[in-house]
């Protein structure tokens, strides 16, 4: 049996982690900026994370969701506490996606309906209706294909308003990412999301945050929509979640009411997926992560502004998008391959930055030496 090949791949075997630093096969190191894809939330191989789950794998690795786990209730606690959402449900699952589903299929549960509002430029996953609420047709197959959806220009009051004007009693949600990702760390503006929050109490609909790629701290507050000053009907998060490890879930509103079998899965909140989660809110906690990720991306962001080539630097915190103009298109293969730097990438030209959020300033100065060489080059 071969791969099944749909992923485009860097020649790179990486065989080891450390913080913000990976090494390949050949002993060669790397500065990880990409988090694997936003993922390493705490840095590789941290030694409480190791530790954590080297302790929960020699008691019990899975049970199923059939008995009490006592992990999932110390993981809610602390959550809510990190999170600043206490009075918050949460319902545990196993990725991005799955996360999105579940947060539209509990929307439509609650208010009986159907539509949903995305926006312009959205990725919220590959199955399903998250799939349909993503804005990129290649990936949409037949059968994912809905009229429910309605996508919407982002940060466009008058676009919202006329949709609320239109469907009001018909639209069940609104989903939207605190800071476009995949789109190309597209910030959605702060009156923008108060506008929802507005539409949403009005009309009864639900206003659901995909916190999956811009939460978890990334961006200074636990979860990006909170600049705003408003709080989301429902919380999607994945990725920095388990720092590597498998683990996503939904915060959810007090006024959701569960119901058993509302929702439900097989290896959601297992016992060595809350020692993986809850390691990392407790090194988020202990380390201030929240705090360095908004010291060290806000020096970063400082620093790329005053590169006259950058076309645009987009972002806050560690979650930040540089614009490049065309002819700047080798720099990202170039701080791979010449200066071994891991970035992320947006089309068309936008690098991406997602590291560890206890990236330290020496590693950010690295980084911005090579980015100084390779716009020079
Ligand atoms: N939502 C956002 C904003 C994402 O960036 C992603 C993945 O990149 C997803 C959802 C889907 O997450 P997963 O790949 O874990 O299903």
């Amino acid at each position: 049996m071969k791969l099944f090949d749909v992923y485009p791949l860097n020649p790179v075997e990486i065989v080891k982690g450390e913080g913000s630093l990976v090494w390949d096969n050949n002993g060669q190191e790397f500065l990880d900026l990409y988090g694997g894809h936003a993922v390493i939330s705490i840095g590789h191989s941290h030694p409480h994370y190791v530790k954590r789950l080297t302790e929960q794998l020699n008691k019990i690795g899975f049970y199923s969701n059939s008995i009490r786990i006592r992990g999932q209730e110390e993981l809610a606690e602390k959550l809510g506490t990190v999170s600043q959402k206490a009075d918050y449900q949460l319902f545990l699952c196993n990725s991005g996606a799955e996360a999105n589903e579940n947060a539209l299929k509990l929307a439509s549960f609650y208010n009986g309906r159907k539509k949903v509002i995305a926006f312009k430029g959205a990725f919220h996953g590959r199955t399903s209706l998250a799939v349909a609420a993503t804005d990129n047709p290649k990936i949409v197959a037949p059968v994912n294909e809905t009229s429910n959806i309605i996508f919407l220009p982002l940060n466009d009051p008058n676009a919202l308003n006329e949709a609320f004007a239109e469907y009001g009693n018909d639209i069940c949600a609104v989903i939207i990412e605190g800071i476009q990702g995949v789109g190309g760390i597209k910030p959605a503006s702060q009156e923008f999301l108060r506008l929802i929050r507005t539409h949403c109490d009005s009309y009864n609909s639900v206003y659901i945050a995909d916190s999956v790629q811009c939460g978890y701290g990334r961006t200074g507050t636990f979860y990006s929509h909170d600049y705003a000053g408003v709080n989301a009907d429902i919380y999607t998060m994945a990725k920095g979640m388990g720092n590597g490890f498998p683990v996503a879930g939904i915060s959810i509103a007090p006024k959701f009411k569960p119901w058993h079998g509302m929702l439900g899965t097989t290896f959601g909140g297992n016992h060595l997926a809350c020692a993986a989660a809850l390691s990392v809110l407790e090194v988020i906690q202990d380390e201030k992560l929240l705090d360095n990720a908004s010291e060290v991306g806000a020096y970063l962001i400082e620093e790329l502004n005053k590169f006259e080539k950058v076309r645009e630097v987009r972002g806050r915190g560690l979650m930040i998008g540089i614009d490049l103009p065309e002819e700047l298109s080798h720099v990202k293969k170039d701080l791979l391959f010449k200066h071994h730097i891991f970035t992320g990438e947006a089309k068309p030209n936008v690098i991406r930055l997602l590291p560890a959020l206890n990236l330290n300033k020496a590693h950010a100065d690295r980084f911005l030496e090579a980015f100084s060489k390779t716009l020079n080059s």
